[in-house]
């Protein structure tokens, strides 16, 4: 181990210094027992799925059995939550057993999470719930399948104990089933680890912690120097911005974007209080802790990203005496996420590009319409691909009413539209049909239609992890029902393909799931 790590190796709260980590080791669970699996990410490590549920493969899944060799520790870092310094957090429930060279020649970590106290649990049981477990578990797969830059999971631990939350049920809390998900990423560092150095002025282990990130998962930038630290810095810069743009663009909202759950290799991470827009609205939050300030709102997303960027940039500087390069760096972010946006917005919309005149015109009209009355941005834009935007002859819609028009966007709202409202949606529809011909105009290629169809569709998904899909995946197994988790991850491994007879799994959201706890709104509590 080139990094260094905490002399004490007890898991007492305390506040750690001049160390990258603590040895730990999980704390055995009572009944460690199966209860997913993901194939692809056992090939990619070349692990088998367990042939039991239960035996000595699934206690270490479980944190009851570490491995010759393996040297768990838990990570030190600090971070901004919610704007505010907060100090020494660090991995208060995750523990790292260490890391697996995969067939394909790629090392990548292994993390449990939920397997007990660290010195980093502060007063929390470092303990993690089936519903949080499974949300981790769904979702970081779907966005996988997505292509959103995430990281992964490998299996869903049950732990045979059971642990209070503040969910509460006829005014009582209500003991729920502990489970351990055992996650993966090329690494699990983040903004948080620099930061935490940083604030107590540790800048040798910061300059040794940078020098091993960038050794290890940025070689391309070569050699450590304050040149390839600013480099580095806008290499992040530059993945943020892209992950960034990727959420928006399927809708995709995490909740609590403190500088403690950003990755530094640019990955979704921290599955918590995330939710999916249901209705477009930029203003949305799924986490209640945040309803007041909606600072995490889905439209957010690009700004606070930018503002972590900046505690990053902050956390850094000793090692850079060149802070223009950090403003360079700060500005690459800007400038990614707007061409990475953009990009992808032409791509829902089926356009080569919107550079044109009145093409801002025609997106800012789309995200009007999309908030006059409560609209499923995916089942809307996947609707768009219906269309007629036919590349021979007259225009269809010319001689098409309103509602025949509109027609295929039907399923995407929840509320009927007034005639006025529909009126605008035709007008739009209009508009954007006329601008796509263009397109088509400006191209002889015969196949035009199919590309852009295909366009379309790699950039709107047509199944994505509803919030109350996950909430009945949660609520079946934990009736012991694994059928409905097994069909949704599935049908989430194709995001983007039709497929019949899992239409239902594409619905919008139905109305008794409005205000249950769980399917729309989401507490930190995990
Ligand atoms: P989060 O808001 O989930 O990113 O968590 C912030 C900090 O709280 C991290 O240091 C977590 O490890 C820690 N934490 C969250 N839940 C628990 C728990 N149940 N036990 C111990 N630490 C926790
Ligand atoms: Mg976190
Ligand atoms: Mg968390």
């Amino acid at each position: 181990r080139e990094l260094p790590g905490d002399p004490e190796t007890h898991n007492i709260p305390r506040a750690v210094r001049n160390a990258c980590y603590t040895r730990v080791d999980p704390t055995p669970v009572r009944a460690p027992r199966l209860l997913a699996w993901v194939e692809p990410v056992g090939e990619l490590l070349g692990i088998s799925r367990p042939v039991s549920p239960v035996g000595p493969a699934v206690e270490v899944l479980g944190g009851s059995r570490v491995l010759p060799g393996m040297q768990p520790y838990a990570a030190r870092y600090g971070g901004h939550q919610f704007g505010h310094w907060a100090g020494q957090l660090g991995d208060g429930r995750a523990i790292t057993l260490g890391e697996i060279l995969g067939p394909d020649g790629k090392r990548r970590e292994l993390q449990l999470k939920g397997v007990g106290k660290t010195p980093y649990s502060r007063t929390a049981d470092g303990r993690a719930v089936l519903r949080s477990s499974v949300r981790e578990f769904l979702c970081s797969e779907a966005m996988h399948s997505l292509g959103v830059p995430t990281t992964r999971a490998l299996s869903l631990v049950a732990t045979g104990e059971m642990v209070v939350r503040d969910m509460f049920y006829d005014g009582n809390p209500r003991p729920e089933t502990g489970a351990i998900v055992c996650r993966v990423a090329p690494s699990f560092v983040r903004f948080g680890n620099f930061e935490i150095l940083a604030a107590h002025n540790e800048l040798d282990t910061l300059r040794r912690l940078a020098d091993y990130v960038i050794r290890e998962h940025f070689p391309e930038l070569g050699a450590p120097s304050p040149s390839t630290y600013a480099r580095w810095f806008e290499e992040i810069c530059r993945r943020t911005g892209t992950l960034a743009a990727h959420w928006m663009r399927v809708g995709f909202v995490h909740g609590v974007m403190n500088t403690d759950n950003m990755s530094i290799l640019g990955l979704t991470i921290d599955y918590g209080p995330y939710g999916w827009l249901e209705g477009f609205d930029f203003q949305w939050t799924p986490n209640t802790t945040d309803a007041q300030g909606r600072r995490y709102c889905f439209g957010n997303q690009p700004e606070i990203a930018h503002w972590n960027l900046t505690r990053l940039a902050n956390a850094l500087a000793p090692l850079i005496e060149d802070h223009a390069a950090l403003e360079y760096g700060l500005s690459v972010f800007g400038e990614t996420f707007q061409n990475a946006w953009r990009g992808m917005l032409a791509d829902k919309l089926g356009l080569v590009s919107l550079g044109q005149d009145g093409d801002d015109t025609l997106v800012s009209g789309l995200f009007d319409l999309l908030q006059q009355v409560e609209t499923d941005m995916t089942l809307f834009f996947r609707g768009l691909m219906a269309m007629p935007v036919d590349t021979q002859g007259d225009n269809p819609a010319a001689t098409m009413d309103d509602a025949t028009l509109a027609a295929p966007l039907h399923r995407a709202f929840y509320t009927e539209l007034a005639p006025a409202q529909m009126a605008r949606l035709a007008g739009w529809l209009r508009r954007y049909i006329a601008r796509a011909r263009l397109d088509a105009e400006a191209t002889s290629l015969p196949e035009f239609a199919d590309v852009r169809l295909e366009r379309m569709r790699y950039a709107n998904p047509k199944y994505v992890l509803r919030n109350y899909l996950a909430q009945q995946a949660i609520e079946a197994l934990e009736q012991g029902d694994a059928y409905v988790i097994t069909r949704l991850m599935e049908v989430l491994k194709h995001p983007y393909d039709e497929q019949p007879g899992h239409d239902d799994l594409a619905d919008r959201r139905p109305e008794w799931a409005r205000n249950k706890p769980g399917c729309s709104a989401l507490s930190c509590s995990s």
